[in-house]
């Protein structure tokens, strides 16, 4: 369901040699990303380099936007936004604009915040320079390299029949139930940890992990990874700690669900409509 690359956005590292000219910037301070609004939209702003300062010397080349490049910065506590620019939470701009406006800022966040967290070698202690060929931190010293990290989250929708099964978190927005989801652990197949968080969360045993898509969520690192499965055995319990509830939900009786924006969303909306049309089919 998700599409490979955003249309219009072309990812690279290697930055075009001129470097003053007009450029799509992703500027951040304390989790906040510098927009635009333009004719209603919010939009990741065109300036120069001068109209950021000192925050564009620092410069990451993220890729083409419609053939204009694309750069993230740190924007400096202190400094002076742009004129006509604001800062935003990144979260709001995901939840409020198209898919490459907020796909090309998760990916700048991400590379800033890897930048921040490793300036320095883990191994030596020695600081990190940017590498020639690749988006990595060298340390010259020991020559450990640094990629930015990515952590899995593994999604899953599990069915019986014409019921799914939705959970809760405390806090979580009233009446609102989502899919069950965790972390893979180190040495684990996504299979495995599918089966595992299901197991922990709700207490059920299930199986025949279908893939649906996949979404980067830049909070800070995550690439979660949808899947349906099928019901195995077991009742099920929410834990009462992480979760506040968990149910079977009949697929014409839903709770409220979260944003389209999410992928958990797309993943129950798609699986319902599949169980809908194989109930239809079998005349049930
Ligand atoms: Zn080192």
């Amino acid at each position: 369901m998700t599409e490979e690359t955003a249309a219009g956005f072309e990812p690279g590292h290697r930055p075009p040699e001129a470097q003053n000219e007009l450029a799509t910037w992703c500027a951040f301070r304390a989790g906040k990303v510098l927009v635009m609004r333009v004719s209603g939209r919010l939009q990741l702003p065109a300036l120069r380099p001068e109209d950021l300062g000192s925050a564009a010397r620092t410069r990451h080349y993220i890729g083409m936007v419609d053939g204009v490049p694309c750069y993230a910065a740190a924007l400096h506590d202190a400094q002076d936004l742009p004129a006509g620019t604001d800062l935003i939470f990144l979260r709001n701009l995901i939840l409020d604009s198209d898919e490459l406006t907020s796909g090309i800022a998760g990916r700048a966040f991400q590379i800033l915040e890897w930048e921040r967290t490793h300036r320095y070698c883990g191994a030596c202690g020695e600081p990190t320079t940017a590498h020639q060929a690749d988006r990595a931190q060298e340390c010259k010293s020991c020559r450990q390299l640094y990629y930015p990290r990515i952590a899995p989250v593994v999604m899953a929708l599990v069915t019986r029949g014409r019921e799914v099964l939705l959970t809760r978190k405390p806090g979580y927005a009233p009446g609102r139930y989502t899919v069950v989801a965790g972390f893979v652990e180190a040495g684990e197949t996504l299979e495995h940890a599918l089966v595992r968080e299901v197991r922990e969360e709700v207490g059920v045993e299930s199986h025949c992990a279908r893939y649906f898509g996949s979404q980067p969520w830049p909070f800070p690192n995550s690439l979660v990874m949808a899947f349906s499965l099928e019901y195995a055995s077991g009742t099920v319990e929410a834990d009462g700690v992480e979760l506040e509830d968990a149910r079977w939900f009949d697929i014409d009786a839903l709770p409220e669900l979260p944003e389209p924006v999410h992928i958990s969303r797309r993943l129950i909306d798609d699986t319902v409509a599949r169980l809908r049309a194989a109930q239809l089919s079998s005349g049930a």
